[in-house]
């Protein structure tokens, strides 16, 4: 699992790298390249269930840079389309009602983050406080409704938010190198308030569908939370896969994955072992 590369200096902001959330791109293609010297081989979602010898890439949230390191990583590897899996946040990339952290982050950037805590209700007097930490439990848990009458709080640029995610039209050209999957319209833990997660794991697929003409397969949980209920969704839905970050054996709505950013040492050191 993968979120932002950084491709060219500075181009990522190192609250990313703070919060484990960035990697840069020769790491990245040092890890793969060491990956595939081991004796592993990069395959689909359904070889990796099948066989241990395998992994896959799967990049979350749709981010600007995913479409340039698709090409890379196809030219240097000659990847087929299966091996990789971009999960689009459709509210963040199609219909700009952006959510989620990476938003908390732009806003953080601007406002600060104790005026941040007044938006959401929550007070920061003392200097222990995972500040982050509480906003996100907070941000994940509300509804879209609730979100939205935050947002104007936050004084947004969306001009800066949508610099930040993928277009319509880089999704299209994505579509054409790698797998697209669902990472639904929200980017909010989908346990909570069920009967809209319902809908958005279905408005998700149905958009994408529309957009790159072909069937959406795969959905990503955001923040990798779900639950039986919402497993079942995925599955009602038409979805073949569900990714998460725990991992159920014989459950193909709840495959697990490593954090490329967190984990990278020690798959390395297990290979070696
Ligand atoms: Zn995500």
């Amino acid at each position: 699992m993968v979120h932002r590369i950084e491709c060219h200096e500075n181009s990522v902001p190192d609250i990313y790298f703070k919060r484990n959330l960035a990697i840069k791109k020769d790491e990245l293609i040092d890890f793969i390249s060491n990956l595939l010297s081991e004796g592993l081989k990069v395959g689909s979602v359904k070889n990796t269930i099948d066989n241990s010898d395998y992994f896959h890439l799967s990049f979350d949230d749709g981010f600007k840079e995913h479409l340039e390191i698709a090409q890379e990583l196809k030219e240097i590897f000659g990847f087929k389309d299966d091996t990789m899996t971009f999960a689009i946040n459709v509210g963040n990339s199609i219909t700009f009602n952006y959510t989620g952290m990476d938003v908390l982050y732009e806003a953080i950037g601007k406002n600060g983050e104790s005026a941040l805590g007044q938006c959401f209700g929550l007070d920061f007097t003392n200097a222990e406080d995972d500040i982050i930490g509480k906003l996100k439990e907070r941000i994940i848990a509300i509804s879209p409704d609730e979100f939205s009458q935050i947002r104007n709080c936050l004084r947004l640029e969306t001009k800066r938010l949508s610099a930040l995610f993928l277009n319509s039209s880089e999704i299209r050209e994505l579509a054409q190198l790698a797998t697209i999957a669902s990472h639904g319209m929200t980017h909010r833990d989908l346990t909570n308030h069920p009967e809209i997660s319902q809908q958005e794991i279905r408005q998700s697929k149905r958009i994408l569908e529309e957009l790159v003409g072909r069937e959406i397969q795969i959905f990503s949980y955001p923040e990798g939370r779900c639950n039986p209920q919402i497993q079942q969704f995925c599955k009602d839905a038409g979805y073949v896969y569900s990714l998460s970050i725990s991992h159920q054996q014989d459950n193909p709505y709840c495959i697990g994955r490593f954090c490329i950013t967190n984990h990278r040492k020690e798959i390395m050191r297990r290979l070696h072992e």
